[in-house]
């Protein structure tokens, strides 16, 4: 492998290879032109990186501990399985790296309301949580469908200030919100800020947001070192626009014996409408501010998606992992609901910890992959939120049952 140019790229106008760019209307070219100088001078100010880091130390709870995986280990007979674990963040998943950094921009940029897009509610329920604190105002877009599978994310979100709206348009998912959210930006430029949560959209979102999820991989490196005083042999990590895969990739890229799998959702199977693994059967589009691999039909209208976890199911994959897949660095392949489910069951029984089914996507390949490697290997799986949104969507799929 070559190395890869990972500190040239994006290039000035956001671009990883073919992939990224900015494909707005022209109301939004001003605004996405300011976001950026912001977030370029931010990156200069020591100051900037000092605030950053004292949030996500005293309030967020980083660093996350990398956790051996005993049981789970010995169970599948291999490769030695670390947890990194994002899921024991400040309410319950990675999202919350990047808000905090984006509305610490926001607030440098005099912005006093907020506007976020979610799927699961993880990323609303962080959105909703930074705003509150700051004491700005926050308006968080859902899709109805996503309002109702994960409502218990809906009441947190409303208990802490923020407005949710239930966007009823097309499949009434991620899309459609993120629609909404970006209609509601060109309106109230002077006053808002639209915290994106993956690493998808027009420049700078991907470059920043990957940046500002870095700090997974940072300290996953830091902390193997320290444990087993070598390298990873494999990274695994779940994709839905992909801001927690790159955030622990992104470290590695150029340790060249580092093997990386990125896991997309497959559904009910790779079948046009019953899945989300935009590696599986996408092509190149443009969607919602830049280029990348998605979901469409022969023309060009973005097809239906799929998936039991609401965080993952997305026809759109962020343009850094498009390039990756290009480049041959990253594999990408895809667990479906059912492996997903009984993934999360096993980390529940074996190692005591409920993982979103986002997450829950990752250890399914992880039961593929680590009986298949040698005990003197090691795995990090990104454990990427925990799964107390997800128990009554997962309660009677797994047939568990009210004592009566
Ligand atoms: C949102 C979410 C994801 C998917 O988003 P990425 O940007 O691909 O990381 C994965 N896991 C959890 C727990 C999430 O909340």
């Amino acid at each position: 492998m070559s190395l890869i140019a990972t500190e040239t790229v994006p290039d000035a106008l956001g671009h990883f290879g073919a992939f990224g760019g900015r494909y707005v209307p022209e109301t939004l070219m001003h605004p996405l032109q300011e976001l950026e100088q912001e977030y370029h001078r931010s990156r200069q100010d020591p100051e900037f990186q000092r605030e950053f880091d004292y949030y996500l130390r005293e309030f967020c709870g980083r660093p996350t501990p990398l956790y051996y995986a005993e049981r789970l280990t010995r169970e599948l007979g291999g490769a030695k399985i670390y947890l990194k674990r994002e899921d024991l963040l400040h309410t319950g998943a990675h999202k919350i790296n990047n808000s905090i950094g984006q509305i610490l921009l926001a607030r440098r940029m005099g912005k006093t309301r907020i506007i976020a897009e979610t799927g699961a509610g993880q990323h609303g329920v962080a959105t909703a949580t930074v705003a509150a604190m700051f004491g700005m105002k926050c308006v968080i877009y859902m899709g109805a469908v996503d309002c109702e599978r994960q409502a218990l994310n809906v009441y947190r979100m409303k208990m802490l200030g923020a407005e949710v709206v239930s966007v009823k348009a097309g499949q009434q998912t991620l899309k459609e919100a993120i629609n909404e959210a970006m209609r509601d930006w060109v309106t109230n430029i002077r006053s808002t800020h639209y915290i994106l949560g993956t690493a998808y959209g027009a420049h700078p979102y991907p470059l920043m947001v990957r940046n500002f999820q870095r700090v997974i991989g940072d300290e996953a490196r830091r902390q193997i070192l320290e444990k087993e005083s070598r390298l990873p042999d494999l990274l695994v990590a779940c994709v839905g626009g992909g801001s927690n895969a790159i955030g622990l990739f992104y470290p590695f890229l150029n340790d060249k014996d580092v093997q990386m799998i990125g896991v997309e959702a497959g559904g009910e199977g790779i079948e046009a409408g019953r899945h989300a693994a935009r590696f599986q059967g996408g092509s190149l589009g443009v969607l919602q501010g830049t280029r990348s691999y998605l979901l469409q039909d022969e023309f060009g209208q973005v097809q239906l998606t799929h998936s039991v976890s609401a965080g993952l199911d997305y026809a759109a994959v962020g343009p850094e992992h498009a390039w990756l897949r290009d480049l041959g660095r990253v594999q990408y392949t895809y667990a479906t609901d059912d492996k997903a489910l009984e993934a999360f069951s096993k980390l529940a029984r074996l190692e005591g910890i409920i993982p979103a089914l986002e997450s829950s996507h990752a250890i399914a390949e992880v039961m593929c992959q680590a009986p298949k490697m040698s005990k003197d290997k090691l795995i990090i799986v990104n454990l990427s939120g925990r799964g107390d949104k997800d128990v009554s969507q997962a309660a009677p799929k797994l047939n568990i049952q009210m004592p009566v």
